[in-house]
């Protein structure tokens, strides 16, 4: 008999519980600390061109604020469920304790499809929904940022109704904003170069000949694409690639100028001249040093993990391995950088941000980049010293550290009344 996929609510307790394990922690606190702190669903009434009203439902969910504010982005996708956001929020708490920044974990969504919508309908739903949610949201209570089908415009309407709503600019309600309206050099490429930052300390603890390394990337979006470019930079050879259509491969190696311009050309990366087309089912067992998940979740399963042929899987996307894929990979020796780690680099400069739209005080690119890989760096040995300490994998160490964070805070702060 098949077992049930679990759905990704199931899985974020799952990663908790394997943690705690190891931590000598109260039940109470893990029962605190695995339950959402808030969950707000909103109806977000619409007007469609054709003069109709349409009602969309949406969430935002701050799942601890122990730390600092609720920090997490908002999704817009027909497939968006409570749960769902649930668990990303339980990821950004964790995330953002991994990399020690001084937020806890959010996330939003709203049931929609944009493929489907004007921008002017897009627009009124995002202001509504912006001014539903401005109940809980604010600089120092909970910052929204762009997932999965919002982006800076996005955040840019939902900044302005809320400074509408108060009646003053207030730039640091959201992240991932456009620069004229106080979002921050580098943000676009940090959720790549925070990973790329977190794969050199890998090569040199795993002690992986760097610069002559192989990658393989599966999907070719802002994570993927941007990887492959600063991998390239740092000289890696990239073999493979691939996005929704199929990916596409020569050991020779492929050129980010000439890819990114096909895929913008034709819509994809396959039919790229030279390669062999594969499909991302084969891709994902390529012989390669670092394989980067740069696309969707549950990418790699029980039932391919024992395929995978990299030294390293570094996650971009998040929730791309399921748990079960990742004992498989611990116990073939494939080394793991965690997605609550090596994506942390977005909401590392989404905290730039924020700090910079509190000060009224812009910095350039080169020191977003380096206050970036000082916290990449710093935090890749915090987690493999733990990994070692307690002989765990990645992630779980990843969890140690985060969750350790969070229960420190929750302790001292104790609880109310
Ligand atoms: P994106 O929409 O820009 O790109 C997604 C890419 O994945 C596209 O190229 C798409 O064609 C491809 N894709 C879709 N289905 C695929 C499949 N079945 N096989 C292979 N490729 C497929 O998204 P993004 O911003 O690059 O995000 C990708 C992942 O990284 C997501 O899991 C996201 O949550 C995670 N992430 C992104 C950021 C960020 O700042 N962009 C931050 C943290 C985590």
């Amino acid at each position: 008999m098949t077992k049930k996929a679990l759905n990704p609510f199931e899985i974020a307790v799952q990663q908790f519980n394997n943690a705690v394990k190891h931590l000598d922690l109260p039940k109470d606190l893990c029962r605190i600390l695995r339950a959402p702190a808030l969950q707000l669903v909103v109806s977000v009434p619409t007007r469609m061109d054709d003069g109709t009203y349409k009602v969309f439902e949406g969430y935002r969910v701050q799942h601890n604020v122990a730390r600092g504010p609720a920090k997490g982005g908002i999704r817009y996708h027909p497939g968006v469920t409570l749960d769902e956001v649930k668990a990303l929020a339980a990821w950004m708490t964790w995330k953002c304790a991994v990399v020690n920044l001084p937020f806890g974990g959010g996330k939003g969504g709203v049931v929609c499809n944009t493929k489907e919508m004007s921008q002017g309908e897009i627009e009124r739903m995002t202001r509504r929904f912006a001014s539903e949610i401005s109940v809980i949201i604010g600089p120092d209570r909970d910052i929204p940022a762009p997932d999965m089908y919002t982006n800076p415009q996005t955040m840019a309407w939902i900044m302005d109704t809320y400074s509408v709503g108060r009646g003053a600019t207030t730039l640091g309600v959201v992240t991932g904003k456009p620069l004229s309206v106080g979002g921050s050099e580098g943000r676009s490429e940090a959720t790549a170069r925070g990973g790329v930052y977190a794969m050199r300390e890998a090569a040199k603890v795993l002690k992986i000949p760097y610069k002559k390394a192989t990658a393989v990337i599966q999907g070719y979006g802002n994570a993927g694409a941007i990887c492959h470019k600063l991998l390239e930079k740092d000289g890696l050879k990239i073999i493979a690639v691939s996005d929704s259509k199929g990916g596409i491969h020569n050991p020779k190696g492929l050129s980010y100028k000439e890819v990114i311009k096909h895929k913008e050309k034709t819509g994809s990366v396959v039919g790229f001249p030279h390669t062999r087309k594969i499909s991302n089912e084969k891709l994902l067992s390529l012989e390669c040093d670092f394989l980067v998940p740069a696309a969707l979740e549950g990418a790699i399963t029980r039932n391919n993990a024992a395929d995978v042929n990299a030294k390293v899987v570094a996650e971009l996307a998040n929730g791309p391995t399921t748990p079960e894929a990742d004992d498989i990979l611990h116990k073939n020796g494939v080394f793991l950088i965690p997605d609550i780690f090596c994506n942390a680099g977005g909401v590392t400069v989404s905290y730039f941000e924020w700090v910079q739209d509190l000060q009224a005080f812009f910095w350039d690119e080169e020191r977003v980049n380096a206050e970036l890989r000082n916290i990449m760096r710093r935090s890749f040995h915090d987690v493999y010293e733990i990994s070692k300490k307690y002989k765990v994998h990645m992630r779980t160490a990843a969890y140690i550290l985060a969750i350790g964070r969070v229960a420190e805070a929750t302790k001292t702060r104790g609880i109310y009344p």
